[in-house]
């Protein structure tokens, strides 16, 4: 990946790629982040536990069966099985970032750092290596004519 950001701090502009990417962990808890090259503003990208990095993978594995199910023409049955499993983890994947973001934004900048920026903004969304590209959307198959839900 590669980013252009502008600093909210110091309004610098800057460039983020995978090899600017920190990353700090704590038990279980790993926190992606860079930093702004003037001021050192730190931004979170993402905040993984076992759990999540489980999704994650999962989700990549699953992305894979999807494909080669497209492919290989299955029951659409069978693909609809999977893309629910698929919506499933998704949502897991959600609600557990939603979980881990204020665990991250606390190992990086401490607890006591809330006043003075308030918000969550200060995490910034980027797609990244670890978020698999989403798939079924994508290379709809010949077989898609049910696509009102029962
Ligand atoms: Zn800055």
């Amino acid at each position: 990946m590669n980013h252009n950001l502008i600093c909210d701090s110091c309004k610098t502009e800057f460039n983020v790629d995978d090899e600017k990417l920190l990353k700090v962990t704590e038990g279980d808890i790993e926190v992606q982040y860079f930093e702004c090259p003037k001021c050192e503003r730190k931004y979170i990208v993402f905040t993984t536990n076992e759990r999540m990095r489980e999704l994650v993978e999962k989700r990549r594995l699953l992305a894979a069966q999807i494909r080669l199910a497209r492919s290989k023409r299955f029951r659409p049955s069978t693909i609809n099985g999977y893309l629910k499993k698929m919506q499933k983890l998704k949502e897991e994947q959600l609600k557990l970032r939603t979980e881990l973001a204020p665990i991250g934004q606390k190992i990086l900048f401490g607890e006591n750092d809330s006043k003075e920026s308030g918000t969550e903004n200060d995490t910034v969304e980027i797609k990244q290596t670890c978020e698999p590209e989403r798939t079924d959307s994508q290379d709809r198959g010949p077989d898609n004519d049910n696509t009102g839900s029962p």
